[in-house]
């Protein structure tokens, strides 16, 4: 059964034929979106286990997402028809977990080890940087988390830092300070964090060479998806990975057991793995957590031998969806010009709106939706795209309103609840005794009654003592406190202590399944019971988030019967945003541009193209920055296979502001001709600097006066001023009603809502809001200042 070798290339192209069927060490396919990277990777994988040129076991292939490694993992599997157990396809962090438990022991980690997500670590570090009183020094936790990880991508530990730090600098001595206890905290809790969990493995790797050798040895095919942003320390990971084992580290290992076999070549070494690496330079867009593009651009060089294939034509998209993402890239200098071309037509032009206010694009982007979905369009294949989180709000509020069925991936995710940290604080703390942070999460959650003060004498009893956080719990009875709070803390550490023999695998009972352990944790801590107890209305809803997390517990064990707590706890600390998407489930996909990566929809809309937002306006002062904003935009683009919407608004709330926003400079990169304005932005022209955008379209295109909505509405006006004439002058042009006075019961004309009546003002200043019901489009609020009114 499965489809025979010949079969398995009928599906692909001349070069992609190529890069499946290429024997040798190294390969790098680099291509521009939507060209088949990814297919070719599934489709190599496939072939080589078809031909039985490998077993499932010595293949590690690496995805960007865990949901892309699922889906990676079924394709390969349709395609060779059967399972193929064994096999790594993974995101790096889970290939490193699995290589860190299984190893930890060798360099004084217990392989219950927690791993810290961005927020354990920040966290960590505010206690740090309080204790310290490092914030005098300007160090927030965000500053000093993003300073860590970077370090760390470098490979950087502690002792590499200090010596080269300059530490006759104050805020240098500090900041030393700062990495060095979090290190040793880290440590101490036997924890990783995100980073480590890459780092250490390289580190395990060169401090253990037979380590290594294990899996240099076991990996026979490494192939990497998204290659453009990997780090320094997935580089090095992937080199230590695939280097030969040399003649006398094979007698060595021979002499071990290791049984190298059919490995060893003519010459006595087992040679290197090959390596497949796929990307795309134009798509690198996390510079900001260490990425380098380098990776590529010098994998001939550090990959001697290495054959070089490209792909050209497009699969995704039709045509005008390709040329805007071509001509909006070729701005980006420094780059590889390729030229995407899709054989799929035309297709339609991308459309563009403007929104009066981000709920306005809003509404426009739900109306859009409906059509969509009533031409036939399913609700699963339509995302929408956003810069940046608090984008989110105005579309939920205008989805929800519509009844539009969504999803927001990765927004605020369940696992960042603070009643399921709590709680898995508890599952934590049963897994890794030594993790200190979890246990002083738990001390006092539901309320005990114990304050900081007890808090700080158990700190300063195990310091003392050097015991566990977890010891002094124990030992609280020998430390004069009250009785209410020693019994307090007696107890929790009696349920934790249960929680652990219930997971001791020497237990004769046998070990429990995770469910039981977070109920019976639930239980001993009335956790739930405390939530339902208190009269805060939100508490009912967390509540019914723990229980749900019980609910997530049973479904793991339906799908991991040999999994227990340690596994449950990696899982929940490795899902990623893009891994929430569920395309069964007929819903609108919301996202970052960030997490759009490597996916594909029918239509798709990228809401705020605006500068500050699209450019973002912090990456101004970086280096780079707009050039990276530029690819996001173009990653976000070369998503859409037939539709594309580029939207904006002319205010926006914003940092809790509203201000006027302006196209973003890449629209002008785009050839006029390619988009069709729905409501363009307009802008007046240098001789009607006063008018509003909006009143200056309205009657350069003469149009009769149309509904905002767009529900329904007839469109069609073109552009008024040419593209390029964007966005340099704009400021001044933007209308100023700054002295209009209005009040309840003033009338006023709108230049698209028509007439109304004031029925209150609120805000002061620049700011002030006028609500209005007006005859038509009923009731709305207008920043005074620029709105396009007039008062009758
Ligand atoms: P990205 O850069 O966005 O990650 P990619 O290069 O990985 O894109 P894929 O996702 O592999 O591209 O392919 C894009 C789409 O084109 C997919 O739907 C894929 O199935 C389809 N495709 C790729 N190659 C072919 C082919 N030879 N024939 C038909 N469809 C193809
Ligand atoms: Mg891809």
């Amino acid at each position: 059964h499965g489809e025979s070798g010949d079969t398995l290339l009928d599906g692909l192209n001349p070069q992609q034929r190529e890069a499946v069927e290429y024997r040798g060490p190294a390969l790098l396919i680099v291509a521009g979106a939507g060209s088949g990277k990814t297919r070719v990777l599934t489709h190599r994988i496939a072939s080589l286990l078809a031909n039985r040129e490998a077993w499932p076991s010595q293949i590690l292939a690496i995805t960007f997402t865990n949901k892309a490694a699922a889906e990676m993992r079924e394709r390969v599997e349709a395609l060779v028809g059967e399972s193929a157990q064994g096999m790594w396809i993974s995101t790096f962090h889970s290939a490193c977990v699995r290589i860190l438990r299984r190893e930890a022991e060798n360099f004084g980690y217990n392989r219950n080890f927690t791993i810290y997500d961005a927020g354990d670590s920040k966290a960590l570090l505010k206690r740090i940087i309080k204790e310290l009183e490092a914030d005098t020094f300007g160090f927030t936790p965000g500053s000093a988390a993003a300073r860590i990880s970077k370090l760390k991508n470098e490979l950087s530990d502690v002792d590499s830092f200090a010596r080269t730090a300059d530490r006759s600098d104050p805020k240098e001595a500090m900041f030393l300070e700062i990495f060095r206890t979090y290190t040793r905290e880290l440590a101490r809790a036997s924890a990783f964090d995100f980073d480590d969990l890459i780092g250490q493995t390289v580190y395990l790797f060169r401090a253990f060479p037979h380590i290594a050798a294990l899996y240099q040895r076991r990996f026979r095919h490494i192939l990497v998806d998204e290659y453009q942003d990997t780090n320094h320390a997935q580089y090095e990971l992937i080199h230590a990975l695939t280097q030969p084992i040399e003649p006398d580290e094979v007698a060595e290992l021979e002499a071990k057991d290791y049984n190298l076999g059919k490995l060893v070549d003519a010459t006595g070494r087992v040679p290197g793995a090959s390596l497949t690496v796929v990307g795309d330079s134009d798509q690198s867009i996390y510079a900001f957590r260490g990425a380098d593009i380098r990776n590529i651009s010098e994998f001939e060089r550090d990959f001697p031998g290495a054959r070089v294939v490209l792909l050209e034509q497009n699969y995704r998209s039709s045509q005008n969806i390709l040329s805007a993402a071509n001509s909006v890239i070729a701005n980006n200098f420094d780059r590889k010009d390729k030229k995407l071309w899709s054989a799929g037509g035309d297709g339609e032009k991308i459309i563009g709106y403007t929104g009066y206010s981000g709920h306005d694009e809003a509404q426009f982007v739900a109306d859009e939706i409906e059509k969509l979905h009533s031409a036939g369009v399913p609700y699963n294949e339509i995302a929408v795209f956003y810069r940046t989180n608090s984008q989110t709000r105005a579309l939920e509020e205008i989805f929800i309103r519509s009844a539009l069925p969504y999803r927001i991936m990765g927004g605020t995710k369940f696992y960042e609840r603070a009643e399921i940290k709590d709680a898995m604080a508890y599952l934590i703390a049963v897994a890794n005794p030594a993790d200190e942070m979890a246990l002083r999460r738990v001390l006092n959650t539901p309320k005990r009654g114990i304050g900081p003060a007890t808090e700080a004498q158990l700190a300063g009893y195990a310091e003392a003592n050097g015991f566990t956080f977890r010891q002094a719990m124990r030992d609280a009875g020998s430390l004069g406190m009250g009785p209410k709070v020693t019994s307090a803390i007696v107890e929790l550490a009696r349920l934790l202590d249960e929680g652990a023999t219930m997971i001791d695998p020497e237990n004769p009972a046998g070990q429990s399944k995770v469910s039981d352990v977070l109920v019976h944790l639930l239980k001993g801590s009335a956790l739930v019971e405390s939530l339902r107890a208190s009269r805060d209305p939100q508490n009912e809803a967390r509540a019914e988030n723990v229980e749900e997390l019980v609910a997530v517990t049973k479904e793991f064990e339906r799908n991991n019967p040999e999994g227990g707590l340690v596994e449950f706890l990696t899982e929940v600390s490795l899902v990623a945003a893009a891994d929430e998407i569920d395309d069964a489930s007929g819903t609108v996909s919301l996202m970052t541009l960030h997490t759009a990566k490597g996916l594909e929809y029918d239509a798709v809309f990228i809401t705020g193209v605006e500068e500050e937002l699209l450019p973002h306006r912090m990456s101004a002062n970086e280096p780079g920055g707009p050039a990276e904003e530029r690819r996001l935009f173009y990653v976000g683009i070369t998503r859409a296979r037939k539709r594309l919407y580029l939207s904006l608004a002319m205010t926006r709330a914003q940092f809790g502001d509203v201000a006027v926003a302006l196209p973003s400079r890449y629209l002008q990169e785009i050839p006029a001709e390619l988009i069709e304005w729905k409501q363009s932005p307009g802008f007046a022209n240098s001789r009607g600097g006063t008018q509003s955008r909006a009143l200056n379209a309205r009657r350069a295109s003469r149009q009769p006066d149309r509904g905002l909505s767009g529900a329904g509405g007839s469109f069609g006006a073109k552009p008024e001023i040419p593209a390029s004439a964007w966005p340099n002058r704009v400021t001044a042009q933007v209308r100023d009603n700054g002295d209009l006075t209005l009040e309840p019961g003033d009338r006023i004309r709108h230049v698209d809502f028509g007439d109304g009546k004031v029925t209150a003002v609120t805000g002061e200043g620049s700011k002030r809001v006028a609500h209005v019901q007006f005859e038509k489009s009923g009731a709305k609020k207008l920043l005074i200042k620029i709105a396009p009114i007039e008062k009758l």
